[in-house]
């Protein structure tokens, strides 16, 4: 958890490359309400996002931001479908780049964010913290209220959670349908 005056909100748009240029640092909170798909992803925000953005100039001369931002959601257990807490927290480096082209020259460590004179840090941190979202998510067994005992291992519980079809072939048979018209 980062300590950060939690009452202070952070600006949503912002000029990245002028920040960095001045080394600056931005700490508080993202306004919820800019936060509608994380919003949506998940039962509900519990927790105010509160976030570091570090801006600087690497010794290569790329401008990036080292940001940090957590939370806790509620959502919900995949086995027993009980509400269930989760912190989640993103730590990040990004590069800031004007075109895809650039974004591909980045070297891995670095997460590209394509921005013109002026980005979004709401959008941003919000899809950080999406992609920091686990796919699938249970309670320890100890504490989930789904008896386990019943299944012989998580695998069979897997299999039949996941029967008839896995997402994959879902997304495919999508792909597909879209295509073929
Ligand atoms: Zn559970």
């Amino acid at each position: 958890m980062l300590s950060v005056p939690q009452a202070n909100i952070l600006p949503q748009f912002i000029d990245p490359r002028q920040l960095a240029k001045q080394g600056a640092t931005l700490t508080g909170q993202i306004d919820p309400d800019l936060c509608s798909r994380l919003a949506e992803a998940v039962i509900k925000i519990s927790e105010p996002i509160i976030s570091s953005l570090v801006f600087h100039v690497e010794d290569s001369g790329r401008k990036a931001i080292h940001i940090k931002s957590s939370t806790t959601v509620l959502v919900s257990c995949h086995r027993c479908l009980d509400a269930m807490s989760l912190p989640l927290q993103c730590d990040t480096i990004i590069g800031i780049v004007w075109t895809e082209d650039e974004a591909g020259t980045l070297p891995k460590e670095l997460d590209p964010w394509i921005v013109a004179e002026e980005g979004d840090i709401a959008e941003l941190l919000e899809d950080e913290l999406l992609l920091a979202l686990p796919f699938v998510i249970y309670h320890d067994e100890t504490a989930c209220s789904v008896n386990l005992g019943s299944l012989s291992s998580e695998k069979e519980f897997n299999e039949k959670i996941d029967s008839p079809k896995n997402p994959f072939e879902v997304l495919r048979e999508l792909k597909d349908s879209i295509f073929d018209k």
